[in-house]
């Protein structure tokens, strides 16, 4: 059984709706189960995407699938939230799923990338991660995830989603047209 850290992306949609069925289903993955899960998060485009504000979380998984299985059902995942149509628009998704962590495995194959090559830039994957797992060590950049956290300094939003709120439901980003108050 490993712990591996997936990160949950949405900005497409019902953001919070489809973030929070991706969570449960990958609890139904074969051998893993979810051993914690971060709040969820409403951010600010980055990487050029864009103008749609995401919602992101971080999920742990206790698993007995190896890597590459594990992706491949991440990618499924993906294709069943009507991901497979979206390749043409840029960065905008209904789901991302992206395995950031394999427990301190590195890997570097034509389709993966162990540990995720861009989390230690991403604020929108730090801040969920470090909610969960702070003291996890980067197993290339041996710091904790605080550190990199940290070391971003001031950066695009992240903001806790409200626990309740209808706002999260709606695509348009914070503030976007038919968000209820
Ligand atoms: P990102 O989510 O980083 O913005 P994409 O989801 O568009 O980027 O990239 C998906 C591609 O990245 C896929 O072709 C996948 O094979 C590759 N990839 C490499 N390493 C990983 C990883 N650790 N997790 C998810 N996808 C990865
Ligand atoms: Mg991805």
């Amino acid at each position: 059984m490993v712990k591996a850290y997936v990160g949950i992306g949405s900005n497409l949609g019902d953001r919070l709706r489809t973030c929070a069925d991706a969570l449960a289903a990958l609890g139904r993955l074969p051998g893993t189960h979810v051993l914690a899960a971060s709040p969820f998060y409403e951010t600010e485009p980055e990487d050029g995407a864009g103008p749609q504000w995401f919602v992101n979380a971080v999920a742990v998984l206790g698993t007995a699938l190896a890597p590459g299985p594990l992706l491949a059902a991440l990618q499924k995942m993906e294709c069943l939230a009507g991901r497979a149509e979206e390749r043409a628009r840029g960065k905008n998704r209904t789901l991302d799923l992206d395995l950031l962590l394999y427990g301190d495995q590195v890997l570097q194959e034509r389709n993966l990338t162990l540990p995720h090559p861009r989390l230690h830039q991403r604020r929108f994957v730090l801040v969920p991660l470090c909610a969960v797992a702070p003291d996890v060590m980067h197993p290339t950049l041996g710091r904790p995830m605080r550190e990199l956290l940290a070391a971003l300094g001031p950066g695009p939003a992240v903001r806790l989603v409200e626990p309740g709120s209808a706002r999260a439901g709606a695509a348009g980003g914070a503030g976007g047209a038919g968000v209820a108050a």
